[in-house]
């Protein structure tokens, strides 16, 4: 059935589009081997660069972000080796699965889903690798199924303190141009991430960002590799080449977007979307439900999952609300499902849509007969009114 109005797209990516980068991928395309490409390929190689904070190196795969962990791996890894992972969540799990079925050795420190990964269980973990057997540490910045932000310096600073030579390797997908993220200043070696969520693109482009260190690495590795060979870009990216087809009309819209992104300002992208954040946890602490990172400081800007009480089907809500208010808010996945709910607050975003999300989540709360108190959207409101970061408000 015909819904009137917008449709509001609140999951944590992919994050709706803006029409300057639709109009920028709805260019025609062009020989990706022709004379005209080149300046297209160098610009979004570099611009992305600005967006990692590294002069190290940046490689753009036509791919999912699954794609990008799985290069970062097979680039760096030798059959059997040993990683290091911390179980922030689902996007966690994912990841060490994934390096269990290609044939790696996934160590798994536990997680309770409530917080980042914690630098003082890696530490120590590490401590006891006297053989130095581990070859990488595996974290995700932003876990996009919990809403909570891992200590990307501290866990540099962990594996400094430790002595331990291990790769420093970062799942930054939803992280990325919405949450400070420094590739060179915090030591990463390895950065994964994707276009649909804080680069305001469709999904189809991911990236690894990717330190000398980690390309120096990736020449003794003797993991089986082709399509996602790190080495197999260097030479064709050094003049804004690639070695396949490239997918071209996105590497468009991310031009553009990188463009926005400087036109706005990180800094000032970062800060609204932690204000956004901030004043989603005031309406959720206003309906007197739980927000599910439990660890403060942890809470991420791009999205909030929030728990429904037990008993309450958080998939029926969701249902309710696309039904009746055209909102569609993130599902709870894995450990967490049908047990909360989660409202993205990234990309192309402002003050206004965060209200119009809000009100639809507690019409929503109501129409699905959630047990909660009213009242969260008028706290998020008096949030914004006495928190002011908007350019607009500065001029
Ligand atoms: N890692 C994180 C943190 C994610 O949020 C996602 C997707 O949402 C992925 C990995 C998987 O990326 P993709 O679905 O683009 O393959």
């Amino acid at each position: 059935m015909r819904q009137p109005g917008r449709h509001f797209l609140q999951i944590p990516g992919p994050s709706s589009v803006p029409d300057r980068i639709l109009k920028a991928i709805g260019q025609q395309t062009i020989d990706h081997r022709g004379p005209d490409f080149a300046d297209v390929g160098k610009a979004a190689l570099d611009g992305m660069k600005t967006i990692f904070k590294t002069n190290q190196h940046v490689f753009i795969f036509p791919s999912s972000g699954t794609g990008a962990w799985e290069a970062a791996l097979v680039n760096t890894l030798s059959p059997g080796d040993k990683v290091l992972m911390f179980e922030t969540g689902h996007f966690a799990s994912m990841w060490s699965s994934m390096a269990r079925k290609i044939g790696f050795t996934p160590e798994v420190i536990e997680g309770d889903w409530r917080g980042g990964a914690e630098p003082d269980r890696i530490e120590a973990r590490l401590r006891q690798d006297t053989h130095h057997e581990i070859k990488a540490v595996c974290v995700v910045h932003n876990e996009t199924s919990t809403g909570s932000v891992s200590p990307i310096e501290e866990i540099r600073k962990a594996i400094d303190a430790a002595g331990h030579p291990a790769l420093l390797m970062v799942d930054s997908i939803s992280g990325l141009a919405s949450i400070d993220f420094r590739f060179d200043e915090w030591g990463v070696d390895v950065c994964i991430s994707g276009s649909q969520k804080g680069l305001m693109l469709p999904p189809g482009l991911s990236f690894n960002a990717v330190s000398e260190k980690a390309l120096e690495r990736a020449k003794s590795v003797t993991m089986p590799r082709s399509y996602w060979d790190w080495h197999d870009m260097v030479g064709p990216n050094s003049n804004g080449y690639f070695p396949y087809t490239p997918s071209t009309n996105l590497l468009y819209g991310l031009n553009e977007a990188i463009e926005m992104l400087h036109e706005e300002g990180l800094d000032q992208v970062f800060a609204r979307h932690a204000r956004h954040g901030a004043s989603t946890r005031a309406a959720v602490r206003a309906w007197g439900l739980e927000v599910l990172c439990a660890r403060q400081g942890d809470e991420s800007g791009v999205l909030t999952a929030v728990l429904v009480p037990t008993d309450y089907s958080a998939d029926n809500f969701r249902a309710t609300t696309l039904k009746h208010y055209n909102i569609s808010l993130g599902n709870g996945l894995s450990k967490v499902a049908d047990k909360v709910f989660r409202i993205g607050h990234l990309g192309d975003f402002n003050d206004l849509m965060l209200m119009a999300t809000l009100s639809g989540v507690e019409m929503g709360l109501e129409k699905a007969g959630i047990p909660h108190q009213s009242g969260g959207a008028q706290a998020a409101l008096d949030h914004l009114k006495q928190s002011t970061t908007c350019p607009s408000d500065t001029q």
